[in-house]
């Protein structure tokens, strides 16, 4: 007897589609067939498409910024996931300059995320390693979190990281497997003025200081091989010109990440009363750059939501310095970026993240040996209502036209979510090895 089976589904395996059963055992895919077999609990696939739980490999759960903190903290945000078939997300650690602080940093995110409803893992976040380079990948490797993100700006809060520590970490990368994230703006492309309103910030953290840095990182992976991973690109002239400056370098050692507000919202959002709802770095872009990107989405690798939202009363601020940073989505990614792309977005949603942030074979595949993970979608015209299921009291994405919704949800053989209600399963930390 299973514990639990979908039936005559149409399962997405393979990058196609096959009709076909699921049987789950103690949390793992045991068998995919034909094969008409018991289960404790049986879902009806008939008319729905059943694929693999989608993997977010960028959120900010319970994120503190200054006098601030994100709307989501660990139980919000992956409940909000989990109605949006997330099954696993990657959340970063605090900034830290040496690698023996990485212990530490670790512990104080895992005790926030003994909440979370979904599976989860963390990148290390570096903060100006000047020295450490070596001793915080050792750590990374060694703590099961062989990511590391870097910044090229915020040198005003000691963020940044300088080019002769991110040609280490890359050099690093290139021996041990590491990847490497990097936010990538050029600072010397940034201005600020205390005066600036939230319709000045696409002109203060311009197009310019992407693809600026764009063909910096582009040069310094050329040199030092490894793994480059470029968190929220916003610009579809950013793929062009990588694509073109790396060549058969691209999609090998440098992986462009993506998310639904770079495709659907642009500068014009920021004009206006409200447009401090869309105030996050980077910015939107011209309407140009986002048709650009949905032109350019066959070589984008993988969509990340940079899920962090803030309460309408901390964003209502009239002067950018006092705006937190940072908008929700992570419950919408899936439908939306469905609706734009169609079955392309699944695997840049599920098996290339998982492969790369070595989670696969266990996390972003239905396979026998993986773990039970996914969710049912039916496909029908719809629409986005209300603010979902963050504590997040306004949605972007309201009212926006998706083709399907997420009916139900699977978390290693157990469903957690299904037409609106949610169990409140226990998610578990995931330590991951190195993919190299
Ligand atoms: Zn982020």
């Amino acid at each position: 007897m299973y514990d639990l089976a979908v039936k005559n589904g149409k399962i997405y395996r393979n990058s196609g589609w096959e009709n076909n059963n699921i049987y789950i055992r103690d949390g793992i895919i045991e068998e995919i067939s034909s094969r008409d077999l018991e289960a404790r609990t049986v879902l009806e696939g008939e008319g729905m498409k059943v694929l693999p739980g989608i993997i977010d490999p960028h959120v900010h759960f319970a994120l503190s910024v200054g006098n601030f903190c994100s709307a989501d903290d660990f139980q919000s945000g992956s409940a909000a996931g989990l109605y949006g078939g997330v099954t696993t997300y990657i959340d970063f650690l605090d900034p830290v300059g040496k690698g023996s602080l990485v212990k530490d940093a670790l512990d104080r995110r895992l005790a926030q995320a003994r909440i979370s409803h979904s599976d989860y893992s963390f990148h290390v976040t570096a903060a100006n390693p000047v020295g450490e380079t070596e001793s915080l990948t050792d750590e990374a490797l060694r703590l099961g979190i062989p990511s590391i993100k870097i910044f090229t700006a915020y040198s005003e809060s000691g963020r940044r990281t300088y080019p002769a520590e991110l040609e280490e970490l890359l050099s690093l990368s290139e021996k041990r497997g590491t990847v490497v994230l990097v936010h990538g703006e050029d600072e010397d492309h940034i201005t600020s003025d205390p005066q600036f309103g939230p319709d000045d910030l696409p002109g203060s953290r311009p197009e310019k200081s992407e693809s600026s840095m764009v063909a910096s990182l582009c040069d310094m992976v050329n040199r030092c091989g490894g793994t480059l991973y470029m968190v929220h690109t916003t610009c579809g002239s950013s793929l062009i010109s990588a694509r073109k400056i790396l060549g058969d370098k691209y999609g090998v050692n440098f992986f462009m990440e993506s998310g639904a507000q770079y495709f659907l919202l642009n500068e014009e959002h920021l004009k206006g009363d409200e447009g401090y709802k869309y105030v996050l770095a980077p910015p939107l872009r011209s309407l140009h750059e986002s048709e650009t990107l949905k032109k350019e989405i066959d070589t984008l690798f993988s969509v990340g939501t940079d899920h962090c939202p803030f309460l309408l009363n901390e964003k209502k601020k009239s002067l950018l310095t006092r705006i937190p940073f940072g908008i929700g989505g992570i419950e919408y990614s899936f439908p939306l970026m469905y609706t734009l792309f169609g079955d392309k977005i699944i695997d840049k949603m599920t098996i290339n993240p998982a492969k790369l942030f070595g989670l696969a074979p266990r996390k972003g595949m239905l396979e026998p040996g993986s773990d039970g993970d996914l969710f049912l979608f039916r496909d029908g015209e719809g629409k986005i209502k209300g603010t979902g299921h963050s504590r997040c009291d306004y949605n972007v994405y309201e009212n926006y036209p998706v083709e399907g919704q997420v009916e139900k949800t699977v978390l290693r053989g157990q469903l957690v979510m299904d037409q609106q209600s949610l169990t409140e399963p226990e998610g578990r930390f995931l330590t991951r090895e190195a993919t190299k």
